[in-house]
């Protein structure tokens, strides 16, 4: 009876955009031989998956077991899928991501997910002579990067966050739509060519990349303190002794978190 083809039609809420669950969604469903999609539908995931009798079943645990770290798996509905769906599943053709759609917005808690620190890939990477991200400060996959500060609505896609002004250079296309790169449908994806760029006004000159990092470590290091803006906080930089002549905005953390090179 393994023969049997079953199709099934999965929804899935929680903190599952933004977290690379799309991608996982596709890698699972490919190692298992299944035929269907997966979408963003406002701000759940919605996937059909169609195979022997119990590779759906399978697909269905995994997706609840395995998800990805970022993700929180919340409330899962297994149905049937509606033949009159126009994305029906025809045996043999393949898994697909397919287009995300705003949904009905009557269905569960839209969970935006919090910016992650970068993961021990994207350190390798930015730490790695060479590598086109190289000393990048904007790097980011589907496990990493920003989410909140970035998102400006659901469903989470890349129009949907302030990255969509930056068009992809064909690299980092490239990688955005391919299955087998862990940057598939990384929404804020980003390099050094087509992402956001940190730069340094003083008076007398503008620089930008490597050299802004400089001109700030060097002004750091003559005594100067400085304001940068980065992806969620202002951060105020300067060496000890030196302290803020301020807080301006209430609250500030004065305490050392990292340092210039
Ligand atoms: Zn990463
Ligand atoms: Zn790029």
């Amino acid at each position: 009876m393994s023969g049997v083809r079953q199709t099934w039609r999965i929804e899935i809420s929680g903190t599952v955009q933004g977290v690379g669950f799309r991608p996982f969604v596709h890698r699972t469903a490919n190692a298992l031989g299944l035929d269907g999609w997966v979408r963003n539908v406002d701000g759940h995931v919605v996937a059909a998956a169609a195979g022997p009798r119990d590779a759906p079943e399978r697909f269905l645990a995994r997706c609840r077991d395995e998800a990805p770290p970022l993700a929180v798996v919340g409330t899962v509905t297994v149905g049937r899928l509606d033949t009159t769906d126009p994305h029906g599943i025809a045996p043999g053709s393949g898994f697909v991501v397919l287009e995300s759609t705003a949904g009905a917005a009557t269905g569960p808690v839209r969970q935006v997910p919090a910016d992650a620190a970068p993961c021990a890939d994207c350190l390798r990477e930015v730490l790695t002579p060479g590598d086109r991200r190289y000393r990048y400060p904007f790097i980011n996959c589907t496990a990493c990067g920003p989410r909140a500060t970035v998102i400006t609505g659901l469903p989470y896609d890349r129009a949907c966050t302030t990255m969509g002004a930056f068009t992809l250079c064909t690299a980092c296309a490239q990688e955005y739509a391919d299955p087998a790169d862990r940057r598939f449908h990384a929404e804020p994806l980003a390099c050094p060519r087509c992402g956001p760029r940190i730069s340094w006004w003083a008076p007398e000159a503008a620089y930008g990349g490597e050299e802004a990092m400089s001109a700030a470590a060097d002004a750091v290091r003559g005594g100067a303190w400085w304001l940068s803006k980065g992806w969620a906080v202002i951060s105020w930089c300067a060496t000890p002794p030196t302290r803020p002549p301020w807080p301006p905005y209430g609250a500030v953390s004065v305490a050392p978190t990292s340092l210039l090179p």
